[in-house]
């Protein structure tokens, strides 16, 4: 269980300082549909790097990569689990551009 935590805190600490500047010219805009989203939380078990729902009612983006708003956000296109992310959403809340 630490393990993992440490995993996902460098995994985030990348997200941050590593990638978003390396490769800030290969970014996907990604936005939720907040009000179409039912919070079942697939988004975060499939990409926790960038969807957040836990403590929140619908799914939102992950502080690092928010865009203004937490339903709006820009992210690395070289994240992999971001288009799984929207194939996977059950009501296609998520639109990856
Ligand atoms: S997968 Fe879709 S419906 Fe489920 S929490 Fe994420 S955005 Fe909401």
């Amino acid at each position: 269980m630490v393990k993992r935590i440490y995993q996902f805190e460098i995994e985030r600490f990348i997200n941050l300082f590593v990638i978003k500047e390396l490769w800030y010219e290969n970014m996907k805009n990604v936005t939720i549909d907040q009000d179409t989203c039912i919070a079942c939380g697939m988004c975060e078990s499939t990409c926790p790097q960038v969807f957040s729902v836990s403590g929140n009612p619908n799914s939102t983006i992950v502080p690092e990569f928010q865009e203004g708003e937490d339903d709006k956000g820009r992210v690395p296109e070289e994240i992999p689990c971001l288009d799984d992310a929207e194939e996977n959403c059950p009501v296609d809340a998520i639109k990856v551009e």
